[in-house]
């Protein structure tokens, strides 16, 4: 792997078929890699079995280079890769603990962040009895392990943002291993961005608060921190993402049914910063019902 050239990754989780919302980022992805200078490889990130199904990883490279873009790196599936992020999980092993707790045990707390309620616990209290756990980062632990190295605060760099301090401590004790499957999406996509070589991150926003994690977790396994680069979302009425109306049908499906791609594209044909990002010209250039109940959520 040649670790001199720039590069960044299209990444997407196969829970369903890719939509309009991943064309839209695929073209940024592509358009901003091109004004940059950035080789763009694709990763699958199929690490939840519960919710990826094979015929939707079968479909992404077909439905990519319906898009134009082609993998010339080989494609990395990160199920294949549950050893590397075991390694990872040993290596954090000073700062997890396992967490049994049901949705039930925790439905009395209102807050998003973890109560603790498995904080005291260690591996020496799993038994081949015990139920299901997850592990858990101890987070006020991690912080003072970092301080004590005089490697706090982190920062990160983020395209519109600037430098950003990271936060870590408002996830509180994330989950880094699942009880379903032993690793979870920040570990893995953290622990993959740099064996990889990834130096330039583009996703959507909605992902921007997890970068807070993120730089923390590349801190404590010593790698690389990626620059940053989030863009907005393409949202539909009633609904965050895209759920429910013509444009989260598959791609596939809406191009069978007349949609052309050309004008799509051509919107980014111009793109040069993320500051430029045409979501208004995207939604324009769909046709009215596909596009009625569409809006660009930008987030703050
Ligand atoms: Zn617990």
């Amino acid at each position: 792997m040649n670790t001199q050239q720039h590069r960044t990754r299209i990444a997407p989780s196969p829970t369903g078929y890719l939509h309009l919302g991943h064309a839209y980022s695929v073209w940024l992805t592509q358009a901003l890699a091109k004004a940059m200078g950035l080789e763009v490889i694709l990763r699958i990130e199929n690490i939840d079995h519960t919710r990826c199904k094979p015929e939707y990883v079968a479909a992404i490279p077909e439905d990519l280079a319906t898009l134009g873009f082609t993998s010339t790196d080989p494609i990395w599936h990160q199920a294949d890769r549950f050893e590397v992020y075991q390694d990872a999980l040993h290596q954090l092993s000073d700062f997890l603990y396992p967490c049994t707790c049901t949705r039930a045990d925790l439905q009395d707390y209102t807050s998003d962040v973890y109560p603790g309620l498995c904080r005291h616990k260690t591996m020496a209290d799993i038994t081949p009895d015990s139920p299901p756990y997850a592990l858990r980062l101890n987070m006020a632990k991690a912080i003072q392990h970092l301080k004590e190295k005089g490697q706090w605060p982190l920062t990160f760099h983020d395209a519109k943002k600037g430098e950003v301090t990271a936060e870590p401590e408002m996830h509180g004790d994330v989950v880094l291993a699942r009880k379903e499957f032993k690793t979870s999406y920040h570990l893995s996509v953290v622990v993959d961005d740099a064996a990889q070589n990834i130096t330039h991150i583009i996703r959507g926003a909605d992902l921007y608060d997890m970068t807070h994690i993120h730089r923390l977790l590349q801190a404590l396994l010593d790698l690389p921190t990626p620059q940053y680069i989030h863009h907005g979302l393409i949202a539909e009425d009633g609904n965050e993402k895209l759920s429910k109306s013509k444009a989260s049908m598959p791609l596939h499906t809406l191009i069978q049914n007349g949609l052309d791609l050309a004008p799509l594209k051509a919107v980014f044909d111009d793109v040069q910063k993320i500051q430029n990002e045409p979501a208004e010209a995207f939604l324009k250039a769909l046709p009215t019902e596909i596009a009625a109940p569409l809006y660009f959520k930008e987030f703050a």
